[in-house]
């Protein structure tokens, strides 16, 4: 059974406070799929993977941890414009803006890397209501 709780955390970036839905506990049955994917019910937590802040649009799996590399990143034209996207669903705007931050880090270590994997077939679970729309 999975079970989560609401946090209120303040933003490394702008320190702004804002409330998040956080895992407390999940469990999986069975293997991952072959693209890292988690079984059920840890593959229905998805939408706590990623935290965004409103305020800014900093986006981390911990939004109140130091990341200096995100400075660099978040107020740039194409990050805002990412984060303010009506094109995409507010989830898939986390997961896209947490992916240009991860791309500005260049020693991606291995955990990383599957974290990003993972992050990536997100989108595709969170795309596919946007594409059957467009049908
Ligand atoms: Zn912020």
């Amino acid at each position: 059974m999975t079970t989560s709780d609401e946090i209120t955390k303040n933003c490394y970036v702008c320190n702004k406070a804002s409330t998040h839905a956080k895992i407390m506990s999940t469990n999986t049955f069975g293997s991952p799929d072959l693209d890292t994917r988690p079984p059920e019910m840890e593959r229905s937590t998805i939408s706590m993977w990623v935290q965004i802040c409103p305020s800014c649009g900093y986006s981390s799996s911990n939004i109140s941890e130091v990341n200096e590399k995100a400075l660099e990143v978040i107020y740039t034209d194409s990050y805002q414009k990412q984060f303010k996207s009506p094109e995409f669903p507010k989830l898939a705007n986390a997961f896209l803006c947490f992916s240009l931050i991860q791309k500005t880090i260049v020693n991606i270590q291995k955990q990383d890397g599957i974290v990003f994997m993972r992050h990536g077939h997100a989108m595709m679970l969170i795309m596919r209501p946007v594409h059957r729309n467009v049908e």
